[in-house]
């Protein structure tokens, strides 16, 4: 079984420099929601992972962020989006724990209990950390311009972690995968990115005007 991960913060929803605590504060990034119900049109799985040390410093309640979860769910199936599940890690980056991304630990659990193929699936993220969760799963990984990603993008490291391609949000994103797994076809823009993407060799900065 194929599956998408798709970050949540700077993903599916607006990052707070003081971190969702309420479903109030939680708002849906343009292009997420229509995103998240293609990839479920298209008959892939959907799994949301987060990081959430705000739980383990104390700052937020497992009951709320679940509630926020449940919120988030309700908005997205009532798009017409199935999410198949959505992993938190809990832990402060001190705790040094198996879950927090770059670690694959939430993406290996999810994995585990859905049955999901990691080589044939994919990660959404706007952070490095995700790409490299995503490419120590197995999978393959597109880093997404908004939330962090921009400034991601623009680091020193952003090269040395490679691997991975560039979308401008989650709808876009979702895009290169349905043309990557064939679902839809390939516009003359898909097959000009495409092409920049098989040239791994190039630095992804020079891959950049080709995507856009
Ligand atoms: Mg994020
Ligand atoms: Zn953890």
């Amino acid at each position: 079984m194929k599956a998408v991960f798709v970050d949540r913060d700077g993903v599916i929803n607006r990052n707070r420099k003081d971190h969702v605590k309420s479903w109030d504060e939680f708002v849906f990034l343009p292009g997420a929601v229509e995103g998240m119900v293609e990839l479920t049109r298209a008959g892939l799985r959907t799994v949301i992972l987060t990081n959430q040390a705000v739980i383990n410093r104390g700052l937020l309640s497992r009951e709320a962020l679940d509630s926020i979860h449940d919120r988030m769910t309700g908005e997205l199936e009532a798009a017409g989006a199935v999410v198949d599940a959505v992993y938190y890690c809990p832990h402060r980056p001190d705790e040094h724990c198996s879950c927090r991304k770059p670690r694959p630990g939430l993406l290996l659990a999810a994995a585990g209990r859905l049955g999901i193929e990691l080589e044939q699936s994919y990660l959404v993220g706007d952070a490095l950390s995700d790409i490299q969760a995503g490419r120590a799963a197995g999978c393959r990984t597109i880093l997404v311009l908004t939330g962090r990603g921009l400034r991601q993008f623009l680091r020193r490291d952003a090269r040395r972690v490679g691997g991975y391609s560039i979308s401008r949000d989650l709808r876009h994103a979702v895009h290169s995968i349905l043309v990557t797994e064939k679902l839809v076809p390939a516009s003359p823009l898909d097959k000009l990115a495409m092409g920049a993407r098989r040239a791994l060799t190039l630095p992804v900065f020079e891959q950049l005007p080709r995507l856009f």
